[in-house]
């Protein structure tokens, strides 16, 4: 930890994530000096001020092409990449699905409160259709996305979800995402208490992915993922990961063979 004592709301649940963090750090034993942790803006985008290591607290949406431009500068590195949901999947949504396919060595971990916290309560790309805000005061027109289907279906190797409430695993998903040699998705649960108090709502919703689910089912994964009355928590999704490499067999373009693909 850094000198430097959060400033977030009382009860807000992004303490609980920054605590899971710490533990996982601390069980695989990372030095600070080979922790990088980038970040966009936002409340939880705060996060790397907290903790000792290489921090980069960049422009809105960004925390993903720093994390990569890192972590190819630096492949030693363990690089994260941390924020909110109105940063990772509003103003940063581009750089999301190229992240995912491009498999990186990276973990990303999005604190979802479907709400814009620091800018006082307007609609996230999460936020429940018909809820009202201060940017929707009809209630918002927009149905949610659904991050957990977009990370498997775009190519990410290692898809999960906590909930601040559960921080036990919660730390122990982020530890194996870690451990995991190529992109891990994380998308945790973390109310804003100030904005749209969720907890409730989320203890109400929120269950455990059964033990018999195989996490190399992607298709059982995507059931999960897609679900909407009820919030499975756990992981997911974790594959071989399949990191951005040079063909080996790299062949020039073959129209009819293509045709012949599509058609059959
Ligand atoms: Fe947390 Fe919401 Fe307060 Fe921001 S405004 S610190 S998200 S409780």
């Amino acid at each position: 930890k850094t000198d430097i004592k959060p400033i977030w709301c009382p009860g807000c649940g992004d303490y609980a994530v920054l605590a899971a963090i710490q533990q996982a750090l601390a069980a695989l034993q990372i030095n600070p000096k080979d922790l990088a942790i980038a970040s966009g803006i936002g409340c939880s985008s705060r996060l790397p001020i907290f903790l000792q290591c290489y921090g980069l607290h960049t422009v809105h949406g960004r925390a993903l092409p720093a994390a990569q431009g890192i972590k190819l500068a630096r492949p030693d590195l363990t690089v994260l990449a941390v924020g909110g949901d109105g940063d990772f999947f509003s103003i940063g949504a581009g750089h999301l699905p190229h992240a995912f396919r491009r498999d990186m060595n990276i973990t990303c971990i999005v604190m979802d409160n479907e709400i814009y916290g620091l800018t006082k309560g307007q609609t996230s790309p999460t936020t429940p259709y018909g809820h009202i805000t201060k940017s929707t005061p009809m209630g918002n027109l927009a149905q949610p996305m659904r991050p957990l289907g977009l990370a498997i279906s775009s190519g990410a190797s290692f898809v999960a979800r906590g909930f601040s409430s559960n921080p036990k695993q919660l730390a122990e998903l982020i530890r194996k995402g870690m451990e995991h040699q190529g992109f891990s998705f994380i998308h945790v649960l973390s109310p804003c208490v100030s904005y749209f108090d969720t907890y409730q709502i989320f203890k109400d919703h929120v269950y455990q992915i059964p033990d018999d689910h195989n996490p190399q089912d992607m298709v059982a994964a995507m059931r999960y993922a897609l679900e909407t009355e009820r919030m499975p928590l756990g992981l997911f999704y974790q594959a071989e990961p399949r990191p951005m490499s040079v063909p080996s067999e790299a062949k020039p373009f073959d129209t009819q063979a293509h045709l012949e693909h599509y058609l059959a």
